[in-house]
């Protein structure tokens, strides 16, 4: 492909998202420019990763590297019931016995280093420290973007399409108010890493475990990751771990003792970080793309991360935009039509996982609902992994729908 005075993509943000769509487009020889407001490696929080990653890893050119990496290796996830009742894991390994089974806790600062670098070595032109002020158009269609490097100079760079991967910091959903909350999932996040805290051995070592409050009001999950470090943090409703509740040290501590399998779990270890917070939870854009752009990851669209889904839907979403970009490029069709092709099939997907993730909130037993419907063992296996995207799932959701009237009449 002939070099051009500007690229056919820009891409705002380089988490998994941006890595992912430019990568992918840069692959099929269209030139690519991603700017990244922050200079790499930098802290984020997201480390469990859930099997289905593997595909679009694999597309990347990422799994060589990921297996040749010091992430831990995850083959399950395990819940822990209010009484402290632990379920059997759920070993993807039973489900599907493939490799794809196996994933990874990992560190996100270095794992977004691996994947932007990837980028790059795939012909993505990166530029770090450099922010996307505004994208700009021309009537109602995207035309470029303004950037600032840090040392305040600005530019204008144009392009056929821009990708929005600029997480939840969100630029075009903020430019044209198309957040939508979901009032459903109005919860926010507490979290701290422990040094030298419990942790299971042989293959449950990498285990994400999913552990209820004694009240039943939140829950915590609990990461192990390299360097005898966990990831522990505490999600509930905003109201309850926010309102009059203003120092988070305070609060983490109090949810400790309202958790006492993590409580037990933590004494052998030390805290080694603050306790970060975030109040920014679920919501979604109300379109996907626009004539001459498109939105992906968390600037698409966030949800509650009890089963882990961020950086998935951030993969598949890049990967869905980026063949759709592609595709437009090459008949020259970038309009709204063209880019966002892959928006009801995602949404789909991610109205699953959502609906899994309603249904914990409601009292949903795993353990019970596999024992009188074994037939959804698999599903329910191929939505905690990440499989979505396909409708023979959703009879699974008219099964827990029957066991919630036979509870409700019996009781
Ligand atoms: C409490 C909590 C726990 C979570 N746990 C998990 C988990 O266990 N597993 C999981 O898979 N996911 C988890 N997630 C979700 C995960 O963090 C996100 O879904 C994921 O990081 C989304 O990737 P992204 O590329 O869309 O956005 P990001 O990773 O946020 O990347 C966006 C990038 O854009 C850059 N940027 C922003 N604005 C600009 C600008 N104007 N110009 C240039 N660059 C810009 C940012 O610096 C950033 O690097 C969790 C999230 C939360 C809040």
């Amino acid at each position: 492909m002939t070099n051009r005075s500007s690229p056919h993509v820009v891409v705002i943000g380089g988490g998994p998202a941006g890595a992912t769509a430019s990568t992918l487009i840069a692959q099929q020889g269209y030139q690519v420019e991603l700017f990244e407001r922050e200079r790499f490696p930098r802290y984020h929080i997201g480390e469990s990763l859930i099997p289905e990653t593997y595909w679009v890893l694999k597309r990347l050119g990422m799994l060589e590297k990921m297996k040749a990496s010091q992430f831990i290796k995850k083959y399950s996830v395990q819940f822990v019931s209010p009484s402290g009742k632990h379920s059997a894991p759920f070993y993807f390994h039973d489900n599907k016995p493939h490799e794809c089974s196996q994933t990874w806790q990992i560190r996100r600062s270095e794992f977004d280093v691996m994947m932007l670098k990837n980028a790059e070595e795939q012909g993505v032109a990166v530029h770090e420290g450099m922010r996307v002020l505004d994208v700009l158009f021309d009537e109602d269609r995207a035309v470029g973007v303004q950037v600032v490097d840090q040392s305040g100079t600005q530019k204008t760079i144009r392009a056929d399409v821009i990708v929005d991967a600029s997480g939840q910091s969100s630029l075009l959903i903020n430019k044209f108010k198309l957040r939508v909350p979901d009032p459903d999932l109005n919860k926010g996040a507490l979290w701290t890493y422990f040094e030298g805290a419990y942790r299971d051995q042989g293959k449950d070592e990498g285990a994400t475990v999913v552990l209820s409050l004694r009240d039943k009001k939140g829950w915590f999950w609990y990461i192990p990751m390299q360097d005898d470090v966990m990831s522990i943090g505490v999600v509930a409703n905003f109201d309850y771990l926010f309102k009059g509740r203003t120092n988070h040290e305070l609060t983490f501590a109090e949810e400790l003792e309202n958790c006492p399998a993590v409580k037990e779990r933590v004494m052998q270890g030390k805290q080694i970080r603050p306790v970060k917070a975030t109040k920014d939870y679920t919501y979604r854009a109300s379109q996907a793309a626009g004539d001459g752009w498109v939105l992906v990851g968390d600037a698409f669209g966030f949800l509650d991360p009890l089963y882990s889904s961020g950086v998935l839907l951030a993969l598949k979403s890049g990967e869905l935009a980026a063949d759709a970009i592609v595709e437009g490029l090459q008949s020259g069709d970038t309009s709204r039509a063209q880019l966002g092709k892959w928006e009801a099939g995602y949404v789909e997907g991610m109205n699953r996982m959502r609906r899994l993730v309603c249904e914990y909130y409601d009292g949903f037993n795993f353990g019970e609902f596999i024992r009188r419907f074994p037939q959804h063992r698999g599903s329910i296996t191929d939505l905690l992994i990440g499989d979505l995207f396909k409708q023979e799932l959703d009879p699974v959701f008219d099964d827990i729908d029957s066991m919630k009237v036979t509870k409700a009449t019996s009781e």
